[in-house]
């Protein structure tokens, strides 16, 4: 008899324990048997998505002068793009001489290799958080200027975004002064 109360509140601690919210999350969305949440799964901040253009805010335009070095180094071969006479610097307001005009790229075809960003010399493109674009058509993975503009505008705002050569000079600076710093300590230390 005792045994078999024993077994029923086992079960019974088991059933509760079955209720509780999982450890492991369920793609897309997660949540148990009292409830579902439909947020998406988060990434981690160096999650690699795929690829997208920034935008300058500064002076309201995409960093991409559509050099071509990142699509002559993708493995993939999955860009294109085309450029113009920039209009902004014609009219003094923009330091680039060219700007891009058109750009595609394949998502079906780029592995996220992130070649692309290492080779951009303009801080033009970056490794979104984007990974959910599945679509139904053979060709609706091609993705223009506006969409990548739009999906690299909004990874630049939700992860506050600053451009890696602005950093790294940011950086040096800053490693400047403090051996300047460390050096005017030492001398009047010395005197
Ligand atoms: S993303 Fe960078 S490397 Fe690629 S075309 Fe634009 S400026 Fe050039
Ligand atoms: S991430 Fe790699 S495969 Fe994808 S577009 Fe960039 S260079 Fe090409």
């Amino acid at each position: 008899m005792i045994n078999s109360l024993k077994g029923l509140v086992l079960t019974l601690v088991s059933t509760m324990k079955g209720l509780r919210a999982p450890v492991t999350r369920q793609y897309p969305s997660s949540g148990n048997l009292l409830g579902r949440r439909d947020e998406p799964t988060p990434v981690k901040d160096r999650f690699m998505g795929f690829p997208a253009l920034t935008w300058d805010d500064g002076v309201v335009e995409p960093y991409c002068t559509s050099c071509m070095v990142c699509i002559r180094q993708c493995p993939t071969q999955c860009m294109s793009s085309t450029m113009k006479d920039n209009p902004l610097h014609e009219e003094g307001k923009s330091a680039r001489r060219k700007i891009v005009d058109s750009f595609e790229i394949n998502l079906n075809r780029c592995i996220l290799c992130g070649i692309c960003v290492e080779v951009c010399n303009f801080d033009a493109i970056v490794m979104t958080h984007e990974h959910e674009m599945s679509t139904f058509s053979r060709n609706g993975s091609r993705v223009d200027l506006p969409v990548l503009l739009e999906i690299g505008h909004k990874f630049q705002k939700e992860t506050g975004w600053i451009p890696p050569t602005q950093r790294a000079k940011a950086q040096e600076d800053q490693k400047g002064e403090e051996a300047g710093a460390a050096k005017a300590a030492a001398e009047a230390e010395s005197q």
